[in-house]
Parts: structure tokens; sequence; C-alpha cells
């Protein structure tokens, strides 16, 4: 079976709270789990709103459109 891993999709976030470290802003829950096991749980089957987040998020361009 496939393993997602929360941490490469874009819905994943770290929450400032100790009891509830790991959110997915997909679904709109936290837990101390990450998200997957909560989801796997529920569902019987693997995440399917893993989502890649992009490599290009927060790069910066100059107004060229090159890397700065
Ligand atoms: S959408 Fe799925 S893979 Fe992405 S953070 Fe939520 S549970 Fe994890």
């Amino acid at each position: 079976m496939e393993r997602i891993d929360c941490r490469k999709c874009r819905y994943f976030r770290i929450t400032w709270e100790n009891a509830f470290p790991y959110a997915c802003d997909l679904f709109g829950f936290k837990g101390k789990q990450t998200p997957n096991v909560a989801v796997f749980a529920n569902d019987g089957y693997p995440c399917r709103g893993f989502t890649p987040k992009n490599p290009n998020d927060g790069e910066r361009k100059n107004e060229r459109g090159f890397r700065a």
C-alpha cells in the first residue's frame, strides 16, 4: 500500500499547540499524529487529498522573472 507523507503535502501545517501539533488544512483538523493517520483510521484508505508542495512556492524572482 502506498504510504502518504503529509510533510510533502501542501495542506500539511505545524501548529503552535503542543497538544495538537499537526494540522491538515484540506480537511480542517488538528491532531497529535500526522493527519494521514487519522484519515486512514476514519476512511480506511490512504489520503486521496495529497497534493505535492509546489517546489517554486516561496521562490523569489526579480522583475524579469529570474530567480533573485
Ligand atoms: S490532505 Fe492528506 S496528505 Fe495532505 S496533509 Fe491532509 S491528510 Fe496529509
